[in-house]
């Protein structure tokens, strides 16, 4: 998970780039850089830690430029280090190329390997520089943009790509379309964003969807849209609306908080607890999933566990240790709520099952007299090879024990999961703008397979 930011045709794309990424800090905090053109060069500036602190000390006007893109990394593996940090820049005798991604390049490493074996030397461990490579490679006499075409249609995996050279910027979506990324207006000027919430704050109007295998490139021309594969049905991953994207956002039309909260709806439609006396949720991420529930069974909803803000998310921290010490600074409950109540816990997801577990304890510490655990997503049995941070099996506590044993574990009296189609139900509003989403955390049935014959296809059948 990463965001993404891009503006094109703005005298102040620096400044409006950071206050994009800002909105979007939710999506990573190991890293944050952006890189402007004034049409004759690109500049860059990045570093790991947050988008504050990475920007406090540059002058924006330092920056100037007509065009930027920007990047909010989220380390999977213990990669955290400065030189993958993105946007990755590459620089040659036609110019310099800017790069962005969010996804993951499942057949990188067998991409590299051949291309270091022909010679080419590599600047970062990153999945991302693969593209930059294969564009080098491709790029003798052909422009920039048929240059990327043809590296993209190399590529298997889940991918969203903002590229910036000196004089055009290049957006480009995997032909599934599992990770987001929309289109939207600011006057004249042309922006690009993981997440709605960003046009929101830069005073930007969604204006569409990326669609899936469509590249567009903007330049002082316009935009030009160009399809560089056969376009498969749109499989946006779905933990996008179960967790990773803020309320305030639409993916596909659908906003985030509403389909939390009919996630909410169908989880207690699915499973009701019997004389329960009060609903609550885990902040922020569960919070619409929880006043759907409560108010689909007529209970109040209250605030039984408080977060302290400061803290960050749990989950991006390197060890077991330090990610439950994580859980303990972080949230605390509210006593006078949950006391001598039999209290319907509402979670977004479970991974590891340390967040829940911890969170049952603090409720019972408070007094609770049960704790009922309902998550407003299905188990996630599968890991994700999109470029999500659930890449075993072995680190997935519903991949390993039943619900009864997991209700053991967590020391809840009992545990309930949203179901597969209650899930899609809830996102999937509208089948002709949706056409579904990938859920195979939760199926094992994937999209894209790394050996995939389709890739052939895709070849054989580009639109250009
Ligand atoms: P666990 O503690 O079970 O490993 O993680 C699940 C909890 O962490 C949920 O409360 C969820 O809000 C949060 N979380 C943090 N990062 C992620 C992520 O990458 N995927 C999912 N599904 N949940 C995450
Ligand atoms: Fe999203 Fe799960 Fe699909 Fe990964 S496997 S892209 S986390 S829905
Ligand atoms: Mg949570």
């Amino acid at each position: 998970m990463n965001g993404m930011f891009g503006i094109w045709g703005h005298p102040k794309a620096a400044e409006i780039t950071y206050y994009g990424l800002h909105a979007m800090q939710h999506r990573g905090q190991d890293g944050a850089g952006m890189v402007v053109s004034n049409g004759e060069r690109l500049k860059l500036h990045k570093d790991v830690g947050l988008v504050n602190d990475v920007f406090k000390r540059v002058n924006f006007p330092d920056f100037e430029g007509h065009a930027a893109i920007g990047h909010i990394r989220n380390a999977t593996q213990d990669d955290g280090v400065f030189e993958n940090v993105q946007p990755l820049v590459f620089r040659s005798l036609k110019g310099s190329t800017a790069i962005a991604h969010n996804g993951k390049i499942m057949n990188a490493e067998k991409i590299r390997s051949s291309l270091e074996s022909g010679g080419s030397i590599f600047q970062t461990t990153s999945d991302t520089e693969v593209l930059a490579h294969l564009m080098k490679k491709n790029n003798g006499d052909t422009t920039t943009e048929e240059a990327i075409i043809a590296a993209l249609g190399e590529l298997v995996g889940a991918y969203a790509f903002i590229i910036l050279t000196e004089d055009k910027m290049f957006v480009a979506l995997d032909p599934h379309g599992i990770r987001p990324l929309s289109l939207g207006r600011l006057g004249d000027a042309y922006v690009v964003a993981s997440e709605t919430c960003a046009f929101n704050i830069v005073g930007a109007t969604f204006e569409r969807e990326i669609l899936p295998g469509e590249m567009l490139t903007i330049s002082d021309e316009g935009v030009k849209s160009t399809r560089f594969s056969l376009r498969e049905p749109r499989k946006l991953c779905a933990m996008e609306y179960v967790y990773f994207s803020r309320p305030d956002s639409d993916l596909n039309l659908v906003n985030v908080h509403s389909a939390r909260k009919r996630m909410g709806i169908e989880l207690a439609k699915e499973h009701p607890v019997p004389n329960a006396d009060v609903v609550t949720g885990v902040p922020d991420s569960s919070i619409s999933a929880a006043i759907g529930y409560a108010e689909q069974c007529g209970l109040p909803y209250e605030m039984g566990v408080l977060k302290n803000r400061y803290i960050n998310r749990t989950f991006i921290q390197p060890s077991q240790e330090l990610r439950e010490q994580g859980v303990k600074m972080k949230l605390s409950p509210v006593k006078g709520v949950v006391e001598g109540k039999s209290v319907v816990m509402i979670d977004d997801s479970i991974v590891r099952g340390t967040t829940v577990r911890r969170i049952v304890r603090l409720l019972k510490e408070a007094g609770a007299k049960e704790v009922h655990v309902r998550i407003s997503s299905p188990r996630i049995e599968n890991p994700c090879y999109y470029g999500i941070d659930m890449s075993t099996r072995k680190e997935l506590i519903a991949a390993n024990y039943s619900n009864d044993e997991i209700k053991n574990i967590i020391e809840a009296d009992s545990v309930e999961f949203l179901s597969i189609e209650g899930t899609e139900r809830a996102i999937v509003k509208d089948k002709t703008i949706n056409q579904g989403v990938c859920a195979a955390c939760f199926t094992g049935n994937y999209p894209i397979i790394e050996n995939d014959h389709r890739k052939e296809f895709y070849r054989k059948y580009r639109v250009d």
